[in-house]
């Protein structure tokens, strides 16, 4: 075989099932014949443009889950067979002052996988060593797709918290990203809040492993949780900064609101609610390859699972579609064998 199938796209949502020559990774990096590769909301950097040249195709995906199939030069720590993920960060450069200082999430020569170089709608993916991420054999291929992604987004944010076992953390949005958060707050020792709108979700939530459940068009959220005890940290996954808005009030001193879920609004914080409870508002993003093994790790573990619409891969921009619909329950996946 000399090439191999991939879905790109250009422009605004101009996708095209094309043939790539299939070559050997470069140095420093490996070939993966792709298993899975969810569908992800930041896809939509690549399929609506918003890069540096829209007009050159690229392939999106960056929930990756493969088989490596060939190694660049200068490989030794990865091998042919090894089932392997590649996550939205696609390695970092090991050279640049922040991965010089561990910062690796903030590396400046980091590409972004499915945006500045092809993902994972397509056969076969190539990756840099430094950005893959080994897949435990207790977990399946297809769950381990968001996982890469929505998992360590919300893992991440919730394992950087200074909040005893046992305390009240609350999960903001309980969709793509929010009905992970919930299972991995559980499974870390918090009492879950999760808070959605309306009560369709309530019993979904439950099921997750929420304690409790906070109805945000029901009453005030941020009061709700003032009600529960306040909370010391609430994840917010909404891509809605005004819904986010009313939850700092809802921490207890010292809380922290973490924010995962990229809006177009603003949040509007309350300057006395920052400074009497001594309260903090901050951001996520994802997490460095070894820490997304980590959270792939306590998943297999602790039966942290993603809940997938898993399609053949070549309805991709139907997938795409679904996802941006949010009416998906919850990620959707594609499957490169179907
Ligand atoms: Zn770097
Ligand atoms: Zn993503």
């Amino acid at each position: 075989m000399t090439t191999y199938r991939a879905l790109q796209v250009a422009n605004s949502r101009q996708f095209s099932l094309t043939d790539r020559e299939l070559t050997a990774p470069e140095p420093g990096h490996v070939r993966l014949k792709v298993e899975y590769c969810g569908v992800c909301h930041s896809d939509v950097l690549a399929v609506e443009g918003l890069r540096d040249d829209p007009t050159a195709p690229v392939v999106p995906g960056h929930e990756i889950v493969g088989v490596i199939d060939a190694v660049g030069e200068g490989v030794r720590a990865w091998h042919v067979g090894e089932r392997v993920g590649v996550g939205f960060l696609g390695g970092h450069c090991g050279e640049c002052d922040f991965c010089r200082r561990g910062d690796f999430v903030n590396c400046t020569d980091q590409p972004r996988t499915g945006t500045d170089v092809d993902g994972g709608y397509a056969e076969y993916a190539y990756a840099r060593t430094s950005g893959l991420v080994r897949v435990p054999a207790g977990l399946s291929s297809s769950d381990a797709a968001p996982l890469l992604c929505a998992g360590i987004t919300t893992y991440s944010a919730l394992r950087d918290l200074n909040a005893r076992p046992g305390s009240l953390v609350a999960i903001q949005g309980i969709g793509g990203l929010g009905h992970l958060g919930v299972q991995y707050a559980k499974a870390l020792g918090y009492r879950v809040a999760a808070i959605a709108r309306g009560t369709e979700k309530a019993e979904l939530a439950r099921q997750l492993g929420a304690d409790e459940y906070v109805d945000s068009t029901a009453a005030d959220p941020g009061q709700a949780l003032e009600k529960l005890g306040g909370a010391a940290a609430v994840v917010a996954t909404a891509a809605s900064g005004s819904s986010m808005s009313p939850l700092v009030a809802g921490l207890a001193p010292r809380g922290k609101m973490v924010v995962v879920g990229a809006a177009l609004d603003p949040i509007s914080v309350a300057t006395p609610d920052l400074i009497f409870g001594t309260r903090t508002v901050t951001g996520s993003l994802t997490g460095s390859a070894i820490e997304n093994e980590d959270s792939l790790a306590f998943a297999a573990a602790r039966d942290v699972r993603p809940m997938n619409e898993v399609v053949p891969w070549t309805d991709a921009p139907q997938a795409y579609e679904r996802m941006m619909s949010g009416k998906a329950r919850f990620r959707v996946v594609l499957d490169l064998a179907a």
